[in-house]
């Protein structure tokens, strides 16, 4: 469990997260239920099903961010790389302010 005085930061690299709602293995991890795969609005086309095979056809994002507790898991977990968890200490954030 990390501080409530930490910052977290996760980025998703979306060049290598392509396919999440085919993939989902970090959503499937996350005890703190960070992430959320949802239509990407920029590939979505009237009266045409998404093809969640489609890169891109899918986004992964991290809403839940502040729920975040640290572990790792989604880090380990992802087989292209794609994500990566800085947590910031609360010394680190009064340096930089
Ligand atoms: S580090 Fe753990 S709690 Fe944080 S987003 Fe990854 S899996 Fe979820
Ligand atoms: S585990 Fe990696 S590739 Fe799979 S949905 Fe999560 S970030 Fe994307």
């Amino acid at each position: 469990m990390i501080s409530m005085s930490c910052k977290v930061f996760v980025t998703i690299d979306y060049q290598k997260c392509t396919t999440p709602f085919v993939c989902k293995k970090c959503m499937d991890v996350c005890p703190g239920e960070v992430f959320l795969v949802t239509p990407n609005p920029m590939m979505i086309k009237k009266y045409q099903p998404i093809d969640e095979n489609q890169p891109g056809s899918y986004l992964l994002l991290a809403p839940m961010t502040p729920k975040c507790v640290g572990c790792m898991k989604c880090v380990e977990v992802c087989p292209n790389k794609a994500l990566s968890v800085v947590i910031q200490p609360p010394e680190e954030i009064a340096k930089k302010a």
